[in-house]
Formats: C-alpha cells, sequence, structure tokens
C-alpha cells in the first residue's frame, strides 16, 4: 500500500468509510440465498485469499459518510443488507455503520474474514464468519477468539478447495462444536477449483450437518462488480 493510500485509509477512519460499491442484488449465499438484499462492500482488506474474487476492492473506493451510505441504500427498499469487502471491519468505523443499518430496521448481516475480532459488532447483526482454510493460504490468520463471540442466529463459513480442506473442515466443525454454536455451518466449493458434486458427495458420505451452497449470483451473472 502506498503512502498516499494510507493516508486515504486514515482519512476514513473518522466518521467516514471508503465504500467501494453499494449495489441491490439477489443474495448469492448464506441462509437468505435468493433474497434481495443492499450490499455495502467496504474498500480495503488486510487477507490475500488464493481463490479472491473480490480483488477489485483492496484500493481505490469513495470515501461516504454513515449517513450518504443510508440515504443510498434506503432507495432500493429492500428489508436486507450485507456489509461485506474485502475485510469490512478492517475500517473501524464499520461499527457504527453496522449499528445505523440495524437502527433503520433492515436485517443487518456482515461477510467477515475471520481474522479480526467480532467483539464490537452489533447484537442485533448475524456475522457470517469465515474460517479460512489451507487452501486459502491464509489459515493461520483465523482468528479463535471470534467462536467464543458467535451467537445462535450467525453463521460460519468454509470456502473449500480441494479434499485436505474438506477434512480439515470436518475436523474444525468436530474441535470448535460449531454445530452446537451457529444457526449453519455452511460449505462452498471454491469456485473453479472443486466440484460441487464431489463436495456434494462428500458431505453426504459423511452424512455431514453441514448447508452446502453454491454462489447464486456466478451462477446467474458470473464473477464482477455489482453482483
Ligand atoms: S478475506 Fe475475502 S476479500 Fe479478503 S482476500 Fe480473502 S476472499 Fe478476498
Amino acid at each position: 500500500m502506498s503512502a498516499n493510500s494510507d493516508h486515504e485509509q486514515q482519512i476514513a477512519a473518522g466518521d467516514t468509510l471508503r465504500i467501494t460499491e453499494i449495489f441491490h442484488s439477489l443474495q448469492g449465499e448464506s441462509r437468505t440465498v435468493g433474497i434481495p438484499t443492499v450490499f455495502v462492500r467496504l474498500t480495503g482488506c488486510p487477507l490475500r485469499c488464493v481463490y479472491c474474487d473480490t480483488e477489485y476492492a483492496f484500493s481505490g473506493g469513495e470515501l461516504m459518510s454513515i449517513d450518504d451510505i443510508r440515504q443510498q441504500v434506503a432507495t432500493f427498499k429492500a428489508g436486507y443488507v450485507t456489509v461485506t469487502g474485502g475485510e469490512p471491519l478492517a475500517q473501524p468505523t464499520c461499527l457504527p455503520l453496522l449499528t445505523a443499518l440495524c437502527d433503520d430496521g433492515y436485517q443487518v448481516s456482515l461477510e467477515t474474514s475471520g481474522a479480526m475480532s467480532i467483539a464490537g459488532v452489533d447484537q442485533r447483526v448475524i456475522n457470517v464468519l469465515d474460517l479460512k482454510t489451507p487452501g486459502s493460504a491464509e489459515v493461520e490468520r483465523n482468528d479463535y477468539g471470534n467462536i467464543a463471540l458467535l451467537k445462535p442466529t450467525d453463521q460460519v463459513k468454509f470456502v473449500i478447495c480441494d479434499r485436505e480442506d474438506y477434512l480439515w473442515s470436518r475436523f474444525k466443525i468436530d474441535e470448535l462444536g460449531l454445530s452446537d454454536r451457529v444457526s449453519d455451518v455452511l460449505f462452498s466449493p471454491s469456485f473453479e477449483q472443486l466440484s460441487g458434486a464431489d463436495l456434494a458427495a462428500w458431505i453426504l458420505e459423511d452424512k455431514l450437518p453441514v448447508r452446502m451452497q453454491l454462489q447464486l449470483h456466478k451462477i446467474l451473472w458470473g464473477d464482477g462488480p455489482g453482483r
């Protein structure tokens, strides 16, 4: 990151956030898949997962105040809002943004990498927390302190790249008691790395209590911004 973008990130830490995009789409993953949802994508991420599909959100973006974001979200007249990234929690102002969106009456979810603490997240927000697998190349970034902070309404997501990732994830569900902690444990095959049919067969063979998901938005529209 350049000195200039460091400076811009500091500016965004006041009462504004750096935003890559705000758009209206169908939720592509999680328990609310298929439901019209407004996405607020925050700029920046300290991770570099090998399968990342939002590299365009690593830099750039536009500075927006919380009120500007609320006004833009309201234009879509949706009941669901997902705050995503990048890694949204990398910007401290994400926390008051989440609270403001809850205050506005939306069902708010937060998509987070699992590398940063969710301790300050408003209790009304549904956390969709990744646990990074070995195949992501960011497994060392998992903050396991988050596990004790999960609520029964939260969800934990594994993006699975290969059989080794599957076995690792199966072990983690058991080790961390995830099925008892959260409403859904989500397994997604890494796009273009693992066949959905293979992952489905493994889940059924092991009678694993997870929800497998394909990314609906990519099936409908492919990869790219605004989807
Ligand atoms: S945490 Fe998400 S946004 Fe960041 S590199 Fe990984 S996949 Fe990309």
